[in-house]
């Protein structure tokens, strides 16, 4: 059976029934989908103790974003706990969380926090990486899981442990997908099925680039950038970025670049803005 906890406090004893175990958390803002239960059920692969969090934490989000109207589904979102195997679910008010207020200290994620997601949505990264940080100390674990889905997102939370010293194991967990190719995401329930269907277009752009890896980073560039195009220009879709990346800062690969990249892309589907990304292996051109 899975619990629910909204303080602390509620969360020691599981803590402390687990000293001598392997704790794992997986944190999530709710509204589950099969995305999230990959990552717990990794979580309860690995762990003694699976605590999930679900919290929306209005740090990480801009002054016009979805942060009134992201979806809050907790009953649904425990039942999807449980057959995780969940020990328990941990759901802090936003008091627990910002004590202070307002934080006056936060984590700076440095110059790969301010390109792409982060150049589109300034602060960001600074949300997240300090949200990170705060439920990491809240919930205590031995290790904690993300997804690739958010494929910045966990290169950072990798970074920010190196960097700072934190005795944590990151542990990354593939993108789960519809189907037809999109990427599972808490915000594909604002699509119309119309956008829905437009929405395949950044998965499709994404699969078009990987096709094309053995002829190096602007090949596979374009092919991504082809598939998106025409339906940029008739204006279903609105991009933000389409980026082939190194995986360990975020740069933008050069022409000549083998090895492993991630081509990233972000784009707006109506009022609703997406991300997918894939991680890819490059051969270069002039290396074969
Ligand atoms: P969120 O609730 O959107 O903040 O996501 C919580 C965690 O679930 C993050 O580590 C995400 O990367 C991960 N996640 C979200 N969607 C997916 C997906 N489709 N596949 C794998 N992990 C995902």
């Amino acid at each position: 059976m899975t619990a629910l906890v909204h303080t602390r406090a509620g969360l020691q004893p599981f803590l402390d029934g687990f000293a001598n175990g392997k704790r794992g958390v997986a944190m999530t803002m709710g509204a589950l989908h099969e995305g999230h239960l990959e990552l717990l059920k990794k979580a309860r692969h690995d762990c003694d103790l699976v605590v999930a969090t679900i919290f929306v934490n209005p740090l990480q989000f801009g002054p016009n974003e979805d942060f009134d109207r992201y979806p809050r589904t907790l009953d649904d979102d425990l039942k999807l706990c449980a057959e995780a195997g969940v020990d328990v679910v941990y759901a802090p008010a936003v008091e627990e969380v910002y004590p202070g207020g307002q934080p006056i200290v936060k984590v700076t994620p440095g110059p790969m926090g301010e390109v792409l997601e982060g150049a589109f949505r300034p602060g960001f990264f600074t949300g997240v990486l300090t949200i990170v940080n705060k439920l990491l100390n809240l919930t205590d674990p031995h290790m904690a899981f993300f997804g690739q889905k958010d494929a910045q997102q966990l290169a950072l939370v990798r970074r920010m442990v190196l960097d700072l010293n934190m005795p944590v194991e990151i542990v990354g967990v593939p993108t789960v997908r519809d189907e037809d190719g999109l990427a599972k995401s808490s915000r594909n329930r604002y699509l119309s099925p119309e956008e829905r269907t437009t929405a395949l277009t950044l998965s499709r752009a994404l699969f078009a680039g990987q096709e094309k890896t053995t002829d190096g980073a602007d090949a596979v560039r374009e092919a991504a950038s082809a598939v998106l195009e025409p339906a940029a220009q008739a204006g279903r879709i609105d991009v933000d970025y389409l980026a082939l990346v190194d995986p360990r800062d975020f740069s933008e690969v050069s022409p000549t670049f083998s090895g492993e990249a991630v081509l990233a892309l972000a784009a707006r589907v109506g009022t609703t803005r997406l991300i997918d990304n894939l991680p890819l292996i490059l051969t270069s051109p002039g290396a074969r």
